[in-house]
């Protein structure tokens, strides 16, 4: 089975339309598929679609944007009900925060020398309700104003530089909630990623586990190879499944391509079984 669960379209920030991603899906030989756009159900419709003719299985999927002990922190949502009204509503809640969030970005660039980036960032943006980092990166490397997408993050979008504004998001309890409602399991994605101490992910796993999350993300493109060992010992430790998924954005920028990834570690449940 080469399942990738994680995958970004125009949607939010990803640079591929549903379709185009299906078929870059199939080609490189992915036979369960689901895209996770961040904060919508938007692109899910056109997926599935575009899976079904292709003989892919696919399965729905969102990646929702949380807040935990003041860091932002991504619980990926599998087979929800794309009908279900209170995630369709915790969703848009977040979306309009989202766009809130994006203008105070741009005002800080703006006070950092670089105008016009709501603009600028608009131009990448092809659904804007789900403006992301990712377009305020794409424009600052249109510019000039640095070499890579990787350079504007460490310059200017990340903690404690001049473009990054912090943001209250869903919390652990609400994103999880919502998933379990709409009858998906839920999966925290790419755990390495937030830099949190020992003690802190100790927090996260207890209480995701006691809201009720199924999964987390061990195989992804977004953790490095080094450390898939570390979270298939804590999803056993934890009693947690594991789920596979590139965090594919787009053919320039992402490190893995879609359907590209190593098996999951011989000991761990998959999330799909
Ligand atoms: P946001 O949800 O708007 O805060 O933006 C987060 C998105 O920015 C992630 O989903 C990634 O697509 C992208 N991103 C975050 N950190 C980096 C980084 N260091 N380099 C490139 N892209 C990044
Ligand atoms: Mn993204
Ligand atoms: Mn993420
Ligand atoms: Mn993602």
């Amino acid at each position: 089975m080469n399942a990738d669960l994680h995958s970004h379209s125009v949607f939010s920030d990803g640079t591929l339309t549903p379709e185009a991603l299906a078929s870059r899906a199939h080609r490189n030989g992915v036979t369960l598929w689901s895209l996770t756009d961040h904060d919508t159900l938007d692109g899910q419709v056109s997926a599935q679609n575009a899976a079904v003719a292709l003989g892919l299985s696919y399965l729905t999927g969102v990646e929702i944007s949380a807040s935990f002990l003041g860091k932002s922190i991504h619980i990926v949502g599998l087979g929800v009900d794309i009908q279900n009204l209170p995630l369709q509503q915790g969703l848009e809640h977040i979306r309009r925060g989202r766009w809130q969030r994006g203008q105070a970005m741009a005002s800080a660039l703006d006070a950092a020398g670089i105008p016009d980036a709501w603009q600028g960032a608009m131009r990448f943006a092809s659904h804007p309700e789900t403006v992301s980092r990712a377009h305020f990166a794409r424009y600052l490397v249109q510019q000039g104003i640095c070499p890579t997408i990787h350079a504007v993050f460490q310059k200017y979008l990340v903690p404690g530089r001049p473009g990054y504004v912090p943001h209250q998001w869903a919390s652990l309890q609400d994103a999880v909630g919502w998933i379990g409602g709409a009858g998906g399991l839920a999966v925290i994605a790419h755990p390495a990623r937030y830099r949190l101490t020992d003690m802190q992910e100790y927090a996260l796993l207890c209480a995701f586990k006691e809201c009720g999350g199924t999964a987390i993300e061990v195989v992804t493109g977004s953790q490095q190879p080094s450390e898939y060992s570390h979270y298939a010992a804590q999803a056993t430790y934890f009693g947690l499944k594991a789920s596979r998924g590139s965090d594919f954005h787009c053919p320039k920028e992402s490190r893995m391509d879609i359907g590209s990834l190593p098996a999951l570690p011989p000991e761990c449940v998959a999330v799909w079984e």
